[in-house]
């Protein structure tokens, strides 16, 4: 029956991942820390809006990401001694240098976000995308990006240095993900969508490939978020919270996060490193096993 073989194809698949996927059960934080916060911010801008074919009018609500969003985040993060990783298309080295130049000055981590938010299909090209993106951050920050958020394949990151992943949901704990052929593993720092501004806030133009209409009061959104954190602080010791300046860079957001980040901070023992952090901590007392 073609069910039962459908079935035989997810048992099989199923096993495949189970097999590559080795979670790191106990993170044990530096000095006490009772649970790892990784602030990231996706600084897509109006990218991400051009590649879903909006039309030019909806530019403008990724651009207010660039002009003013980003330099919100940045402004909150440093008012609570937060460490953020900023996951920075290479364009956006183009368009919003002095944001980026910003964000490495006032400590944040700058990692990769791929060239224009796309990663080809091409192994040279998505190659030279990746390098290309590398060298377009370095020159702005001095600094050669260790980390992505994006699809770039494990193989090719590792060539270029790069360090760990912030990419897939498979669990709620960072984790390495082996090679299907054994050549190697990446750390992965993963997220969750119901941790991520865009869910809640973004709006997209209706006749574009994204046509979600989220407009969520940022109260129901605080409420959600912090029993999130609870629950990880409680249990997973880890936590990923992905955000958009275009998204979150609205007044009443920041004004939420405002409250959450303090929130958090009443609880003993809440660390909120950057993401190169975290993946160093991972690697140095738990590496991969061959
Ligand atoms: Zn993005």
């Amino acid at each position: 029956m073609a069910f039962d073989s459908d079935l035989e194809e997810l048992r099989a698949a199923a096993t495949g991942y189970a097999a590559r996927h080795q979670v790191i059960e106990d993170c044990a934080w530096p000095e006490g820390a009772r649970i790892a916060v990784n602030v990231t911010a996706d600084f897509d801008a109006m990218l991400l809006r051009r590649l879903l074919g909006e039309p030019p009018m909806q530019l403008a609500k990724g651009e207010f990401g660039g002009r003013v969003g980003i330099w919100r985040l940045l402004e909150l993060f440093g008012s609570h001694g937060i460490t953020a990783t900023i996951f920075t298309p290479g364009r956006i080295c183009e368009l919003y240098p002095e944001a980026v130049r910003a964000a490495a000055r006032a400590g944040h981590e700058v990692a990769d976000h791929m060239w224009e938010h796309r990663v080809p299909k091409e192994p040279a090209v998505e190659a030279a995308h990746l390098r290309r993106t590398a060298a377009a951050l370095e020159r702005l920050t001095g600094r050669r990006p260790i980390g992505t958020r994006s699809r770039h394949s494990h193989a090719l990151l590792r060539a270029e240095g790069f360090l760990y992943a912030s990419e897939d949901v498979p669990d709620h704990r960072p984790h390495y993900i082996h090679d299907a052929d054994g050549g190697g593993a990446m750390l992965n720092l993963p997220f969750h969508y119901a941790i991520d501004d865009a869910m809640f806030f973004s709006f997209a133009w209706l006749n574009s490939e994204n046509a979600a209409q989220r407009i969520t009061d940022p109260d129901r959104v605080f409420e959600l978020w912090w029993e999130a954190f609870r629950q990880q602080y409680e249990v997973g010791g880890y936590l990923n919270i992905c955000l958009h300046p275009f998204v979150s860079g609205r007044a009443l957001r920041i004004a939420m996060l405002d409250r959450l980040f303090s929130r958090m901070k009443t609880l003993p023992g809440v660390w909120f490193p950057s993401c190169e952090a975290v993946a160093r901590h991972c690697l140095a007392t738990c590496p991969p096993t061959a």
